[in-house]
């Protein structure tokens, strides 16, 4: 089917979500990755003469990637904040030993703001992290060998 797919501003969060527009039905996706909303609208019903749209909207509240050494991936979008049990459960996920662990990520988003759970993105930032501490340390005369 005809489509044109293209980059628009995320109605969540403001960064750049994919948008698939099919121009000869009028019907369309959008998707972000960042903060996982994903809108859709669809045809419900048509007949001659009208078109009826049914409209979706899911996600915000982040995003779970979850690639494993195979190529294949799950994808899921947060429709609300997690418990405490879904994000152990998801953790526990990403430890998997088929998991690709620097493909896959979970990104909280929650008032405007991210949070990266997992993902190489978040080690990079604690190993510089770690690197400023040192730094830090080793400038007042604190460090040994040890740390
Ligand atoms: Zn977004």
């Amino acid at each position: 089917m005809a489509s044109n797919m293209y980059a628009v501003k995320c109605l969540c969060c403001g960064r750049s979500a994919f948008e698939d527009f099919y121009y000869k039905t009028d019907e369309q996706y959008t998707f972000c990755m960042r903060c996982g909303y994903y809108y859709a609208k669809t045809i419900k019903k048509s007949t001659m003469d009208t078109i009826e749209y049914k409209e979706e909207k899911i996600g915000g509240h982040g995003i779970f990637i979850l690639e494993n050494k195979d190529g294949s991936r799950e994808k899921v979008s947060l429709n609300r904040s997690l418990t405490n049990e879904q994000l152990k459960e998801l953790k526990n996920a990403l430890r998997g030993e088929n998991v690709n662990g620097e493909k896959s990520y979970l990104v909280t988003y929650e008032n405007g703001i991210f949070t990266i759970l997992f993902g190489t993105r978040l080690k990079i930032s604690i190993c510089r992290l770690k690197n400023i501490v040192k730094r830090c340390l080793r400038s007042m005369g604190l460090l040994t060998m040890t740390l």
